[in-house]
């Protein structure tokens, strides 16, 4: 069987793998853009920094399956990824968490308000804003609309274009209020950057000799027989956007080179209610960069237009679901055709998500 899968990002390279290495069958990756690695793709640039060209990624995961996976291509770090935020001019981690308290109010009040959260709710509970928002207790009603105006509020209109009430309570509740001292982003078991990057991961996970990789090549201009197709591309566009286009927000990198050895305390520092971009990157933090230089990214979000930017973010809503499941029951009606990915599912999937998804339509195809 000739296979061809479009899109050399994780989704694409996961499922090439497992079929040239386990069904011992052909694949042609093909991908419009002119490196590996999609969205994850990072590069050294000239100072020896490594750069994630589509904005900081860092791979963390629960699951055992996909960790077992992704540990055959890469060898990683123990970076454990910390996010500051600025909150009133004022360097604190978020989610916001019993550290953050102390950090932002006067003790006493911290205190009083950390008592408070401990007798509602219990120790390493993970509350969403949205539902941190009920609150009857006076002081925890403070606490709710403080963070919901100080960390959420702007950061999100300025992501997502509208307010948090408008986006997709999971979209939020990706960053909870964290009844916990745990100030890490995240708190999964595996965690890490790849000592040797993320393009070079990819690079691993296609070399092998069932693997063929054609980079620069659209899949409107492929012309060859193949048996199946597996398509990490945006699935709308795969059927000429008969039933219309599925919104995505993008974002705007706009990069700096700074004589400096540092610019900031952190990888990631964000601006909630400042400043018209939602964070500064700082790549060389992740692998420890050592150099004389600095290079920072500034994050500017807008909404993906063809042509004008690239698809980053899928946009979920009720109404993008509807019309997800409009294309969602063409592509069912397809033989030897399977859509997957970020861009192929139009999920808000994190790498490791991408990959667990590839892993189990293997499953189911092999
Ligand atoms: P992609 O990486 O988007 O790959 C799809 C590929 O298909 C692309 O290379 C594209 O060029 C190609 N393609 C599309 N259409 C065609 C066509 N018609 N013909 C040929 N090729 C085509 N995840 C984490 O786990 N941790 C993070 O810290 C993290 N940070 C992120 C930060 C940002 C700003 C963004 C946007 C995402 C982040 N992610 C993070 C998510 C991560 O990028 C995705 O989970 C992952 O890249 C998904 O891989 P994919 O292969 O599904 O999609
Ligand atoms: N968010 C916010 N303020 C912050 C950080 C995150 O309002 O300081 C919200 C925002 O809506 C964002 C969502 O939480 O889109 C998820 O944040 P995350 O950092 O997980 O987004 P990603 O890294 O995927 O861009």
């Amino acid at each position: 069987m000739k296979n061809l899968v479009v899109g050399a990002g994780f989704s694409g390279a996961t499922i090439a793998r497992k079929i040239a290495e386990e069904l011992n069958q052909k694949v042609t990756v093909i991908d419009t853009k002119s490196h590996i690695a999609g969205n994850a793709y990072d590069y050294r640039d000239h100072n020896g920094i490594m750069i994630h060209k589509y904005g900081s990624h860092i791979f963390h995961t629960n699951l055992d399956n996909v960790w077992a996976f992704i540990s055959r291509f890469a060898s990683f770090n123990t970076y454990m990824h910390r996010v500051v935020a600025v909150i009133d001019g004022i360097e604190t981690t978020i989610p916001f968490n019993l550290r953050t308290l102390y950090n932002v109010f006067p003790e006493s009040m911290a205190q009083r308000m950390e008592e408070k959260l401990l007798q509602h709710f219990e120790y390493n509970k993970k509350v969403p804003i949205l539902e941190f928002q009920k609150q009857d207790d006076a002081d925890l009603k403070f606490l709710a609309q403080y963070v919901y105006e100080k960390i959420f509020l702007h950061y999100t209109t300025k992501q997502w274009g509208v307010s948090p009430n408008e986006v997709d309570g999971a979209v939020t509740a990706r960053v909870p209020v964290y009844i916990s001292c745990d100030d890490r982003y995240f708190q999964d078991k595996y965690q890490g950057i790849p000592f040797a990057g993320y393009g070079k991961t990819v690079e691993n996970m296609l070399d092998h000799p069932n693997i063929e990789v054609r980079l620069n090549t659209k899949f409107s201009d492929y012309k060859e027989d193949y048996d199946r197709l597996f398509y990490t591309g945006p699935i709308d566009e795969f059927f000429d956007y008969k039933f219309g286009e599925l919104p995505y927000r993008s974002v705007n990198f706009k990069l700096e080179e700074l004589d400096m050895p540092y610019y900031q305390c952190n990888s990631v520092v964000n601006y909630p209610c400042n400043y018209d971009f939602t964070r500064i990157h700082e790549y060389k933090h992740y692998l420890n960069d050592l150099c004389e230089k600095t290079v920072i990214a500034k994050e500017y979000s807008e909404f993906f237009e063809r042509g004008k930017n690239e698809r980053y973010y899928p946009i979920p809503n009720e109404a993008n679901a509807a019309l997800y499941q409009q294309y969602l029951s063409e592509a069912k009606a397809l033989k030897n055709v399977y859509f997957l990915g970020r861009l192929g599912d139009y999920k808000y999937y994190d790498m490791d998500k991408a990959i667990a998804r590839a892993l189990e339509l293997f499953e189911e195809i092999k």
